[in-house]
């Protein structure tokens, strides 16, 4: 079911096809999803063990198809809180800093697709992407070795690139460092 959404996730339209004919709406939406790396939730815990059957969590994995995971942009495994941080009077960065960096972020990225049909980073297409991220020969390099270790397709070459161009707005940065192409790998 979940492999109807690669379509939409794509092209950004829904067609719908029934016997009196066909419809296509504009479907342009940004996709959050959680999951459960097993039934138990603790496959690839370092601390506690899965008490799944073996293979299962192998198996609940790939209910996602590598296709359709390879259009996610980006992918954050959550680990287990631990109690230290539970526990700590340090704060991390309240929402309303967070907010105002995502907000200049998104505003610079409306300026620079001013005259073209892109809103934001993720719109960004090959062509763009080749017209946008550009790469010093330092960024070239670790990136080359990444695409090897991961065997990364080049939908996900692309994915690096629109997501080290982000970080790289977040930072307020007018170029791609290697430090946000690094984070982008990861
Ligand atoms: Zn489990």
């Amino acid at each position: 079911m979940l492999e109807v959404m690669r379509q939409p996730m794509e092209d950004k339209v829904v067609t719908i096809s029934r016997a009196q004919g066909t419809l296509t709406f504009p479907a342009n939406f940004m996709l959050v999803g959680a999951m459960n790396p097993c039934p138990c939730g603790y496959f690839g815990d370092p601390h506690k063990e899965c008490t799944c059957p073996l293979s299962m969590g192998s198996r609940c994995q790939k209910r996602l198809s590598g296709p359709l995971l390879d259009r996610i942009d980006i992918h954050v495994e959550l680990p287990r809180v631990q109690f230290d941080k539970l526990t700590s009077d340090r704060l991390g960065e309240v929402s309303e800093v967070v907010r105002a960096r995502v907000k200049r972020a998104r505003q610079a990225q409306r300026e620079q697709f001013a005259n073209t049909r892109l809103a934001c980073n993720a719109d960004m297409g090959p062509a763009e992407v080749r017209e946008y991220c550009h790469l010093d020969e330092a960024g070239r390099s670790p990136l080359r070795a990444a695409m090897q270790q991961l065997q990364m397709t080049a939908r996900a070459f692309h994915r690096v690139l629109k997501l080290s161009l982000t970080i790289a707005d977040l930072a307020g940065s007018e170029t791609i460092e290697t430090t946000h192409l690094v984070e982008a790998v990861q």
